[in-house]
């Protein structure tokens, strides 16, 4: 006998170097199956003492005449194997109907076989990995199973019930757009989002990016459009994809997008590789001018029309009007969409899985991901709309 006075078997001492393990093992499966009993005796009580002290009322006839009628078995999944427990019926003494007067308070609905626990472990597995992986990993790390399908449909009722935060005065609100392998188009689908982005505090000598997902969906920008026409965001920042004139109050193309699209177009002019570089950091230099930036880049369009490069002076002569919108805005606190590249990454690495998508199913999983990433209030809870 232990000084716990617990009774241990044999077996935790029969192989040389594995005793400890053992140790841990049996106690594991002990704490387990003692939480399994103590889950089933405290929730039958808390039961009962919550009939005594509730008039339970008839869903069918409303009456109060209401009595107790024996226990009904439950069974659900948690991440610590299964729990198996009885709930409480009742009858109604003027109808004749039986019904679980304390299922709607439990948060275990009649058709719920997992715990709630047990789904969030499942969906934050699925938002970063494959089903299938998600399901195996469940599975292996705890007590608990759900099969790839199970998750997949948990993820689809998850992203339904998301509302995306509207909140983004004062802010500057980030749109971009990546292809995913989705749909029926031999290319893909666009995804698009918004992001609403401010200085977040310095962590440990490092300034950080406060970001907040405000909008994604997958398909044609229509959708985006409407969204922030709705916003009304005071600040918008793109990279030059779609037009965003009317959806925002100050637009701003992105300064290093338009430095980086340069080198494309003079491509496009049949300017020799190794010239393009000089006109990129002529161009870096007047767009990151606040003071005669503006009248730089008249000069630098028709330095390109004289030099007989007519695509990249069209593209820049297009985007003319939203490139200085910063210096006339101080609200602004990013030219770039560069705070958005670090999620673009991280949809790729979710989104690209060599297998196609359904275009649904694709945007279900990026919009929980995003979701869970971006909108976490330091508490935990997901801040909405
Ligand atoms: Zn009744």
């Amino acid at each position: 006998m232990l000084p716990g006075e617990a009774c241990l078997p044999e077996a935790i001492f029969a192989l040389n170097g594995q005793t400890v393990n053992r140790l841990f093992d049996t106690l594991c499966q002990d704490s387990d199956h003692r939480l399994k009993i103590q889950f089933a005796e405290l929730f039958k009580a808390l039961q009962i003492q919550w009939f005594a002290s509730h008039r339970s009322v008839c869903p069918r006839c409303n009456n109060r005449h209401v009595i107790r009628k024996g226990w009904r078995q439950r069974l659900l999944k948690s991440s610590r194997g299964q729990l198996a427990f009885v709930v409480l019926q009742a009858r109604c003494k003027t109808c004749g109907r039986t019904f679980r007067p304390f299922t709607s308070r439990s948060g275990i609905p009649t058709a719920r076989r997992f715990l709630e626990e047990l789904l969030t472990k499942a969906t934050g597995l699925a938002v970063q990995m494959p089903f299938a992986r998600s399901s195996r990993i469940l599975k292996t790390l705890t007590g608990g199973s759900i099969s790839h399908e199970g998750i997949r449909q948990k993820v689809a009722q998850e992203a339904e019930k998301i509302t995306l935060p509207t909140q983004n005065a004062g802010q500057t609100v980030l749109v971009d757009a990546t292809k995913v392998k989705a749909g029926t188009k031999q290319r893909g689908a666009p995804v698009h989002l918004a992001i609403a982005v401010e200085p977040g505090p310095t962590v440990a000598g490092r300034k950080t990016i406060t970001k907040r997902l405000l909008h994604l969906h997958v398909g044609n920008v229509g959708p985006l459009r409407q969204r922030l026409k709705d916003l009304r965001p005071q600040y918008l920042v793109h990279d030059g994809g779609e037009s965003y004139s009317d959806c925002a109050e100050n637009v701003q193309r992105c300064r290093w997008h338009l430095v980086h699209q340069l080198k494309h177009y003079l491509w496009q002019d049949g300017l020799a590789f190794e010239e393009r570089g000089f006109y990129q950091d002529c161009l870096y230099s007047v767009l990151w001018d606040n003071k005669s930036g503006r009248e730089r880049l008249n000069l630098f369009i028709e330095d390109m029309k004289k030099f007989n490069f007519p695509t990249t002076a069209y593209h820049l002569q297009e985007a003319r009007n939203e490139t200085f919108t910063w210096t006339q805005n101080p609200g602004f606190t990013y030219m770039t969409t560069s705070p958005l590249e670090r999620e673009m990454r991280e949809l790729n690495r979710r989104a690209d899985v060599g297998a196609r998508w359904s275009s649904k199913g694709i945007e279900n999983v990026l919009k929980l991901l995003f979701h869970k990433r971006l909108n976490s209030e330091p508490d935990g809870s997901l801040c909405s709309g």
